[in-house]
């Protein structure tokens, strides 16, 4: 029995199966060294692949499942190296007729191979994913979703290829869902879930002691009060990155001229389609840049 996935004797059809139809199981598990060689390049502790809370994740059920094969008088099988090649090799040294593992939706070589909460618990709630995958990508920093995506599938203990990348492919409005003038403000979206900031404090201490009027725009509270708060925006806590207002419409138009193009080519856009688009899009953004320092300037006189 090759267990992969699904570290657990209980509901697992696999394994069942295995025992009803042998007279000897040998659970197995490999570790794969692509996802638990230390990669100091990696942009946070951890393999190539996986975090650190990944990894632990991994280790403890792992743990688990052993003391529960245990208590049927079984034991987990841990070897180490490239999974199809040990699975291969333990077939024909120990004669194994029948090979039984979970069915993955994932393709093989990916099974294989909220900011500070995630990084810290491996773990955020629903809703603070969709915050984090919509500011990235169409709400405001206009990133690629395939980049929230890595760092999700690193970082997250559940982390899972179908249904991380349905996600980030619905979030961000590349598949799925096509609402793009839907967009979730890191500012009031906060506000409205947990008015007093306490997932905030909790996660930054550096805004521990914010007034809670303040606490999802530190920025915009007057010097007295960052001061009295510890808190010197600039110096203790960044400014803000991006002017949410502004980005967030910038987003909106690029993806209604994506959106109509794609109507128009009646969805089969070439690379040209594509190139002219950008080039539409930066030719705007410099006129209407123009414009403004055109307004700020006669402001100004
Ligand atoms: C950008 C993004 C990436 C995500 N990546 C993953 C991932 O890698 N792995 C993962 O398991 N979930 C992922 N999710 C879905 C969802 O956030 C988690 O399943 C949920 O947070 C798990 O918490 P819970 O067990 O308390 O679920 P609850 O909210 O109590 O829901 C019950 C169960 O329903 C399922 N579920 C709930 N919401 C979804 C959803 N949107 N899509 C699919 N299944 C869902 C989960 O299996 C969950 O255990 C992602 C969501 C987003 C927005």
């Amino acid at each position: 029995m090759w267990f992969r996935k699904g570290l657990r004797i209980h509901d697992n059809p696999a394994l069942e199966y295995a025992v009803k139809n042998s007279t000897h199981v040998y659970p197995l598990f490999v570790i794969d060294p692509h996802y638990m060689k230390p990669d100091p390049t990696a942009f946070s502790p951890g393999s190539k692949l996986a975090g650190l809370n990944r990894i632990r994740f991994l280790l403890e059920s792992l743990v688990d499942l052993d003391s529960n094969l245990k208590k049927l008088g079984s034991r987990l099988l841990v070897l180490h190296g490239e999974p199809s090649d040990v699975v291969i090799r333990c077939l024909k040294e120990w004669d194994i007729k029948r090979l039984c593992y979970e069915f993955d939706t994932e393709p093989y070589y990916q099974a294989l191979d909220s900011k500070v909460k995630l990084r810290k618990w491996g773990w955020i709630h629903h809703l603070a994913r969709h915050s984090v995958a919509c500011f990235l990508t169409r709400g405001d920093l206009f990133v690629h979703w395939e980049k929230g995506r890595d760092v999700f599938e690193r970082l997250l203990v559940d982390s899972d290829w179908a249904i991380n990348n349905g996600n980030w492919l619905w979030l961000s409005c590349s598949a799925f869902f096509y609402q793009y003038h839907r967009i979730y403000s890191p500012i009031t979206f906060g506000k409205k879930y947990d008015p007093t900031g306490a997932y905030i404090r909790h996660f930054l201490p550096v805004l521990k002691d914010m007034p809670k009027e303040y606490i999802y725009e530190p920025w915009t509270a007057p010097l007295s009060v960052q001061t009295k708060a510890n808190c010197i925006i600039g110096k203790d806590y960044p400014n803000p990155i991006i002017s949410h207002e502004i980005a967030s419409k910038e987003c909106k138009t690029k993806l209604a001229a994506a959106y109509k193009l794609n109507k128009v080519t009646n969805g089969v856009v070439t690379d040209e389609d594509m190139q002219n688009l950008r080039r539409q899009l930066v030719e705007n953004a410099d006129q209407s840049q123009g414009t403004a320092s055109k307004r700020l300037k006669q402001k100004l006189i």
